[in-house]
């Protein structure tokens, strides 16, 4: 039998959002898209908010994040939106003729909701709390990853980042002293800083897992048609009720994407490598080459060195 699928649920992008006064206005354009079909791409827009500009971006090209989406408050819509959404979409051809008639049902039967169905009201130090965290999180994993990897720069790595740790930081991401975790880390340094590393982890994955924490289920697919993968009915399907919580899911989840640090050190910025060859961080989307690899080689020309490049074998 096989798991459960994240690749059938859907979300919502905001291509003509604009901000007004600090406020996110979602616009009149919602494009229906599966989060699950972009993965790394969406990770590595994340660990790129931090500012008012930023977090436009990711909303035009990734949607909201959903943290006041609220189940509870608004079942009944929602119910019901994809109650005759799901009924209607074994006419659907392919996403546009999905969007166009999923924006037709919303008019017929919401005239008032429009297209705030499913976010409201999201703040912009909310997202970019949240973007913070993601940032740690997966640096946590980077540098857990090198450790095992018996990579030699890994515990200094690891003892200069939790240094650097600013305090509210450690008290939402540790959440215990000093004194208590090194009486259960085994001893030396390695052993104490991957432990509270760990620690961060476990305490995160715990967060995402406890079942006051609503948002996640697995739906029994009732979808008459679906185009992406042949799907029978009555597959389990995982459905997330905010894109904040697929973020979190796929990050955590084990075998999930590693996160790479760009090779140009005047960036030094995290992102999901999409391939394996992938050593900076990626274009911005319509642009063909990456920023950082463009200046690090112009960089490494001017002083005269040569790029490594990798021998394949025959
Ligand atoms: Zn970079």
């Amino acid at each position: 039998m096989p798991g459960p699928s994240i690749y059938h649920w859907e979300w919502i992008r905001r291509p003509n959002a604009t901000i007004e006064n600090s406020l996110i206005i979602s616009g009149n354009i919602a494009v229906h898209y599966h989060p699950g079909k972009y993965q790394k791409e969406i990770l590595t827009a994340v660990l790129e908010i931090n500012d008012e500009k930023t977090v436009l971006k990711f909303i035009k090209q990734w949607g909201f994040l959903g943290f006041r989406t609220s189940v509870a408050l608004k079942d009944n819509h929602i119910v019901k939106f994809d109650g005759i959404n799901g009924f209607v979409s074994g006419a659907f051809n392919n996403e546009n003729e999905h969007n166009t008639v999923g924006s037709e049902i919303l008019q017929q039967f919401f005239p008032n909701i429009s297209h705030n169905l499913y976010q409201e009201n999201e703040s912009i130090p909310d997202i970019i709390h949240f973007a913070q965290k993601i940032r740690y999180l997966s640096e946590v994993k980077r540098l857990l990853s090198l450790y095992y990897e018996g990579s030699s720069v890994a515990v200094n790595d690891m003892k200069e980042w939790l240094k650097n740790l600013p305090p509210e930081w450690h008290k939402e991401l540790v959440w215990a002293d000093e004194k208590f975790l090194q009486d259960r880390a085994r001893p030396g340094e390695s052993g104490y800083y991957q432990y509270v590393l760990n620690t961060i982890l476990h305490g995160a994955r715990n967060t995402f897992s406890h079942s006051s924490e609503r948002g996640v289920w697995v739906q029994l697919k009732t979808s008459l048609n679906d185009n992406d993968a042949p799907f029978s009915l009555g597959q389990p399907v995982f459905q997330f009720d905010g894109l904040f919580r697929f973020i979190e899911y796929i990050l955590l989840i084990d075998g999930c994407p590693s996160p790479k640090k760009c090779a140009d050190p005047k960036c030094g910025h995290l992102f999901f490598p999409t391939n394996a060859n992938q050593e900076y961080c990626p274009p911005p989307p319509g642009v063909k080459r990456s920023r950082c690899e463009g200046r690090h080689t112009r960089w490494l020309n001017r002083h005269g060195y040569k790029k490594l490049k990798v021998k394949e074998e025959d």
